[in-house]
This record gives structure tokens, C-alpha cells and sequence, in this order.
């Protein structure tokens, strides 16, 4: 057990001699140190901390009086006993009232003096457990805080990116919903007139391909929200990737003007892969690669295999990426999405590279991008020619 350092003080070398003996052999866990006068008592507590301090009220120089003042000044969690002359009860009082915890008369009776400084030490103690207690209050409180500044953050955070997603997604709507609208309108008033079918067939083109659009859109926030809750599942079945690219491919040949081949290693390459989810992220290449593309320039998708691994690439003609911008790009995939960087006015959602990775990803493969500003991109996904995870099977576990 730790021993409560006590300070005697008094400029009677008899009784500095006498006190510390008699405390020892009556007291235990104390540990006495004595100063002759106050001056020399000021000096130590400076440089020590005591459990308690006794010291004689009339001192030349220094009184104890004024002693106390100090202590209570500088350390009032020390309790001070102060002794004063027999019948002295003025000294006393005024002892008291200078924030003594104590005061012994003289002569000092030993058993008065040890319950009076067991009284002060049990004091000391008890305020020592309550400062401590206070402290990890203080810390708790100070943690409770941080902690509830973290959360209203995330919280902030995750409205801004609901807010952001929404106003992306009504952005998004508004052109293909008044374009439809408008469409509608003109057929009203084509139909009346003599050459309105011919007109109504164009006009019924840009319906298609608006309505494509909205149908895209809503595919990319279905699949976000299935990421986002931890639902996206994958029905891996053996495909032939040659003609899961081309099927693609004719797809998207039918709904747009653009110049797109694709080029096949081979007539086969059979993987374990989920085709509906590997059309939808290369469907996203392909979008991104004629959005951001010159009109009318080519884009090229290929399959080829390397040593276990088939990689379906799909390479434009368009602006590239700058080098400083790609970690940008890469970084943004891991980024909750609707959170946006700073996006052109070509842009879209930001969705379309986060489904395409968390796809790839997710058959155990991985998404590759190499691009230059000026030069064209090429974005790749490498696949795993072995069985794909199963997701549904990963999260059962
Ligand atoms: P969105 O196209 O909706 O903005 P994506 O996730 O599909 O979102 O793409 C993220 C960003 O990556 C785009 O805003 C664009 O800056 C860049 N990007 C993607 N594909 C291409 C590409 N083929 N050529 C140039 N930049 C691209």
C-alpha cells in the first residue's frame, strides 16, 4: 500500500523530534517529513504533494496563519492542521475560518492529534476518489461529445449524399420526361395531318431511346440500392463470354448510331459467370465509352484469354484521362455514390464505373483502366475463368 506523505511543521526542534516518533509508533502507512519553518514548508510543497499538513500556528517569521493562506492559495485539496497555544481559542477560530481543516491545542493530546490527522488523510483520500471520478467524467463526457460530433457528421455526410443523389437523379429524369412528353404532344398533332406517320416513326425512335435511357437509370439505382443493402446476388452459371459480348454488343448496336466491332480470341470461352450482371457492367463500359466519346468515333470491344483469365475490354476513341485525374476516377469508385466530385455537364450519375467494379469484383476479378489524355481509354474487366463467387452463398455464412 502507498504511504500518505505528511509535512510537520514548527520551529520547536523538540517537538519536531518528538511528533514524527510518536507517529510512527502509533500510525501506520504514513511517511513524516518535517520543515522548522513555514518558509522552509512553502519550499517543499512546491516541489511535493502532501496528503496532509500540521503546523504550529505561532512561528517567528512566517506564522501558521499565513501559511494556510498559502496552501489554500496553491493547493487547496491539502487539508492543514493547525496546533495552537492552550486556551487560544481566537487563533483557533480565526484558523478555521482561514480554511484550516483542523486545529489541535496545546499540549497536544496523542490520541486527539491521531484522530484528527486520520480524520484529514480519510478527507484527502475521498477527495483524491472524487477528483478522479470527476476526471473520467470529464473524459467520458469529452468522448460522448466526439462521438456524437462524429454521428451528426455521418449523418450530415449521408444527407448530403441522399441529397446529392437526388438532385443527380431529378437532373438526370427531367430531359428523357419532357422529351417523352413532348413526343406525345407531337403525335396528337401529326396524327392530323397527311404526312404525319412518317414523322411519327422518327419521332418514335427518339421515344425509344429516351425510354432506354430512363430504363438504364433505373437499372443503375436498383443495382446501387442492392449494393448499398448488401443484396446483390450473383447466379453464376458455365457461359460462353463470345456470345454474352456479342449479345451485348448487337444490343447496343440497335438502340444507337455508333461505330462499334467487337473482336473474339475465339468462338468459345466458357466461364463461370453471372451473364445477366457481366452484360449489365459491360453495357456501363459501353455507355461511358460513347458518352464520352467524339460522335460517330469507333469503339472496339475485345475478348481475348490470358492464362486464366478472360479480359472483355471495351476501347474508345474519345478524350482519355488525364494521369492525374485517373486515381481520382479509381478513388471515386470506392466513394459512396452520389457524393460527387466535380462533374462536367456530360456527366451522369457517377454510378456506372462503381456497378461495373462491384460486378467484376464480386466474381472474384477486377476492373483495369488505361487511358491518356488525348489517346482514347480502354477499360477492362479481367474475370477469373474458375467458378465466380456465389454470392448468395457468401452471405449465408
Ligand atoms: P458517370 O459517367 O455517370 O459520370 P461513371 O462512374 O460511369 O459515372 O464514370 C465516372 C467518371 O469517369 C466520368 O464522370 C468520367 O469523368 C470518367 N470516365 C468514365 N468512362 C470514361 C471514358 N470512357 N472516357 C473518359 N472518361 C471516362
Amino acid at each position: 500500500m502507498d504511504t500518505a506523505p505528511i509535512l510537520l511543521v514548527d520551529d520547536d526542534p523538540a517537538l519536531l523530534q518528538a511528533l514524527p516518533r510518536m507517529l510512527s509508533l502509533r500510525m501506520s502507512g504514513v511517511e513524516v517529513q518535517t520543515a522548522d519553518s513555514a518558509q522552509v514548508a512553502l519550499t517543499m510543497i512546491e516541489r511535493h504533494e502532501y496528503d496532509a499538513i500540521v503546523s504550529d500556528i505561532k512561528m517567528s517569521g512566517m506564522d501558521g496563519l499565513d501559511l494556510l493562506a498559502k496552501v489554500q492559495e496553491h493547493h487547496p485539496e491539502t487539508p492543514v492542521v493547525l496546533i495552537t497555544g492552550h486556551g487560544d481559542h481566537g487563533l483557533a477560530i480565526q484558523a478555521l475560518r482561514g480554511g484550516a481543516y483542523d486545529y489541535l491545542l496545546k499540549p497536544i493530546d496523542r490520541d486527539d492529534f491521531i484522530a484528527a490527522l486520520s480524520r484529514a488523510l480519510h478527507t484527502r483520500q475521498l477527495r483524491r476518489q472524487i477528483e478522479m471520478q470527476q476526471q473520467a467524467l470529464e473524459r467520458h463526457a469529452l468522448a460522448l461529445e466526439q462521438q456524437v460530433k462524429q454521428l451528426t457528421h455521418e449523418l450530415v455526410a449521408s444527407n448530403v449524399a441522399n441529397d446529392a443523389m437526388l438532385s443527380m437523379v431529378t437532373h438526370e429524369l427531367a430531359p428523357p420526361l419532357m422529351s417523352l412528353m413532348g413526343i406525345t404532344q407531337l403525335f396528337n398533332v401529326q396524327l392530323q395531318r397527311a404526312d404525319g406517320i412518317e414523322k411519327m416513326r422518327q419521332n418514335l425512335v427518339k421515344a425509344e431511346r429516351d425510354l432506354r435511357r430512363m430504363e438504364m437509370l433505373h437499372q443503375d439505382l436498383q443495382i446501387t440500392s442492392l449494393i448499398r443493402t448488401n443484396r446483390l446476388s450473383l447466379h453464376c452459371t458455365s457461359s460462353n463470354l463470345v456470345e454474352l459480348c456479342r449479345s451485348v454488343v448487337d444490343e447496343y448496336l440497335a438502340s444507337t448510331d455508333v461505330a462499334l466491332t467487337f473482336e473474339a480470341c475465339d468462338d468459345h470461352l466458357q466461364a463461370e459467370v453471372d451473364p445477366g450482371r457481366i452484360s449489365q457492367a459491360l453495357m456501363n463500359l459501353l455507355s461511358n465509352a460513347y458518352k464520352y466519346s467524339p460522335e460517330r468515333a469507333s469503339i472496339t470491344v475485345t475478348l481475348q484469354r490470358s492464362g486464366g483469365e478472360a479480359i472483355i475490354s471495351v476501347r474508345d476513341l474519345g478524350p482519355g484521362i488525364a494521369a492525374e485525374q485517373l486515381p481520382h476516377i479509381w478513388e471515386q469508385f470506392y466513394r459512396v455514390p452520389g457524393i460527387e466530385v466535380q462533374r462536367g455537364s456530360s456527366a451522369g450519375l457517377g454510378l456506372g464505373l462503381y456497378i461495373a467494379r462491384t460486378i467484376v469484383e464480386q466474381h472474384g476479378g477486377r476492373l483495369e483502366v488505361q487511358s491518356q489524355a488525348g489517346n482514347g481509354s480502354t477499360f477492362s474487366m479481367v474475370l477469373p475463368l474458375a467458378a465466380g463467387r456465389d454470392l448468395d452463398a457468401d452471405q449465408s455464412q
